[in-house]
């Protein structure tokens, strides 16, 4: 019967721009999907409105002060969806029984918390935060397979790489996988030297060519540290080692990546870039579902380029490497500076080069330990931070 069939979804980063192409993929499945638990961390009033236009059995914003607006908008809406705040409220519904499943989409290592809440309370998680995983990627896959939670990869990159090997349980060997091709669209300093990207603007750095997606991410993108993330993700998620995942910048951004076999074969997904389409996949899996989006008109795009990434120009990708060849707490670390820079950035107090440089000096200032727990890991992702903000205050 119908009501069996339908999903619970909890959207955690639901004013974003992953929670916007969430919602509207979930919109277009009245029958099947509903929205259940809306969350996001400041804008309240952005908040309210999807609540308002979805309806959700509840609704959280991280930040506690804002408890109030949530709670009194919702009154004033004349809404049954009960108000709740921080992050605490934010572990207990991932792992409730008002969703099965969970869209974990907010931006950055601020996601942890949630999306291993989710994982240990067996869901179905459909992971967008790639910066938990990059934190804490053998915590995070081992919580969930223990609990039989799925995690599905939203990430367009790594939805293509599931989507050509079906799964991701297959294990690589078994599955008869040679090495994985990650793309890249290079970002809008594509073709840049080094000295020409001295100058750069927050404001050039997020007009992002072929994605529309948050500052954050828009800003990994341009320094190509969001590839770098993106293979440590890979390398969790599908038990690869680093040696067999390659980058390829194809700026059409039209193959989103491409699994070779041992005997030639080689596998790429195509689509046009559009999350809709990987969320779709997510929430349907193994199902296929509408999302609005149009399939590829490959005469109209006429042509498909691949060329080589540029380290010099760009060397957060190495960072990321190198961070994931030390392992143990490199890459949490990494991370950590990486979002203190960004955000810096953003907000005009360093040069985009300099983004790469405190990543590489907290990289190199801090040891790297041994992760096996949650406790090591947000230790060395907070003295990583405490370093990399002191080291901008320096400037
Ligand atoms: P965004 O900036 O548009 O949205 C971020 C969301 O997280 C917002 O809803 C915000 O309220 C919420 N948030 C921020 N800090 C929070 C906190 N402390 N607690 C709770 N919620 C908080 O970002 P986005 O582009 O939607 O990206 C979200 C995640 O998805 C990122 O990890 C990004 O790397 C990943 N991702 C995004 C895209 C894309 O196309 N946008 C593609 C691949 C992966
Ligand atoms: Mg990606």
């Amino acid at each position: 019967d119908a009501a069996a069939d339908l999903r619970r979804v909890a959207v955690f980063g639901a004013t974003g721009s992953i929670g916007a192409s969430t919602l509207d993929v979930i919109a277009r499945h009245p029958l099947r999907y509903q929205a259940t638990v809306l969350a996001a961390g400041r804008q309240v009033q952005a908040l309210l409105a999807l609540c308002r236009q979805h309806r959700p059995a509840h609704a959280v914003i991280a930040d506690e002060t804002l408890y109030a607006e949530l709670r009194d908008g919702l009154r004033d809406a004349g809404l049954a969806t009960q108000a709740h705040a921080g992050h605490a409220a934010l572990d207990q519904l991932a792992a409730s029984d008002a969703c099965d499943t969970v869209v974990a989409a907010i931006v950055g290592a601020a996601g942890l918390s949630s999306t291993l809440a989710a994982a240990a309370a067996g869901k179905r998680i459909l992971l967008a935060n790639k910066e938990s995983l990059v934190l804490a990627g053998e915590l995070l896959t081992r919580t969930a397979e223990r609990a039989g939670a799925e995690i599905i990869p939203i990430d367009s990159e790594h939805s293509a790489i599931f989507q050509c090997l079906r799964s991701r349980d297959a294990s690589l060997d078994g599955a008869g996988v040679r090495r994985i091709l990650l793309t890249a669209s290079g970002g809008p300093f594509r073709g840049r030297s080094r000295a020409e990207l001295e100058q750069v603007t927050p404001a050039q750095a997020v007009a992002h060519p072929k994605w529309s997606m948050g500052p954050k991410i828009s800003v990994d993108s341009a320094t190509l540290m969001n590839k770098g993330l993106e293979v440590i993700e890979a390398h969790h998620l599908f038990g690869i080692p680093g040696e067999r995942i390659e980058v390829l910048v194809h700026p059409q951004s039209l193959v989103h990546s491409l699994v070779e076999f041992v005997d030639g074969s080689t596998l790429a997904q195509m689509g046009l870039p559009d999350m809709r389409t990987t969320l779709a996949v997510g929430l349907g899996w193994p199902q296929r579902i509408e999302s609005g989006v149009s399939g590829l008109d490959l005469l109209t795009q006429g042509r498909l380029d691949f060329e080589a990434p540029d380290t010099d120009a760009f060397p957060c990708l190495a960072l990321a490497w190198q961070a994931m060849r030390a392992g143990g707490t490199a890459p949490a670390v990494l991370n950590a500076a990486n979002e203190e820079a960004v955000s810096a950035f953003l907000q005009g107090r360093i040069g985009f080069l300099t983004i790469p440089t405190l990543v590489a000096n907290a990289l190199s200032t801090l040891p790297t330990e041994a992760a096996d727990t949650l406790e090591v890991l947000l230790s060395a992702d907070q003295r990583a931070r405490q370093l990399t903000l002191n080291a901008i205050a320096a400037t």
